[in-house]
């Protein structure tokens, strides 16, 4: 497996828990992909729509054969395979697989944008990846020096395993 990259899981619908344990299963299922380390689950406050339920929140890596745009595809697949609807921008949703580093990828299409745009604003990104990161700088070489001020406030807590 040639590639390494992150993926961001969120859920805050039919028992989300489930859906990232599941999620990663899925993952790790593909021939072509490999999970090799995941965060502690967070729960955390919802962006946009606040009557909706807190999500949970995790972030893993995986090494891969496929290409970026082929791994965007997968995430999208198993987003659907646990029932997934697009119903409103930044509402509750089942199951949600970002993409957040492929190597030290930059690019910016329609399709797909590395690194995501919007690691930084967020307190569920960064925590996870922190845990997997350590104080080692981010993969496009972005250092944490700053980071964390720009997520202050957001409220988020790591989950016991036995929650
Ligand atoms: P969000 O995750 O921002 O709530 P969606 O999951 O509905 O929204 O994603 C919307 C679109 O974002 C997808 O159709 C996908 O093509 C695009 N996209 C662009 N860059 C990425 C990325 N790095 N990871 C995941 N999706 C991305
Ligand atoms: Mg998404």
């Amino acid at each position: 497996m040639r590639h390494i990259a992150y993926i961001a899981l969120g859920a805050n619908l039919q028992q989300p828990q489930q859906q990232l344990d599941l999620a990663l299963q899925r993952l790790d299922a593909h021939a072509d992909l490999t999970l090799l380390a995941c965060s502690p689950y967070y729960r955390s406050a919802p962006i946009g729509p606040q009557d909706q339920d807190d999500f949970i929140n995790a972030v893993c890596r995986v090494a891969t054969d496929l290409t970026p745009v082929q791994l965007l595809a997968q995430l999208q697949h198993i987003e659907h395979e646990q029932g997934r609807q697009r119903l409103r921008h930044w509402g509750p949703r089942s199951l949600d697989l970002d993409l957040l580093f492929y190597d030290d990828l930059v690019q910016q299409d329609a399709q797909l944008t590395l690194p995501h745009p919007r690691i930084a604003e967020r307190a569920f990104v960064l925590y996870p990846l922190h845990d997997l990161l350590g104080d080692t700088a981010l993969p496009d070489g972005r250092s944490w020096t700053g980071l964390w001020a720009g997520i202050a406030g957001q409220r988020i807590e790591r989950l016991h395993t036995s929650d």
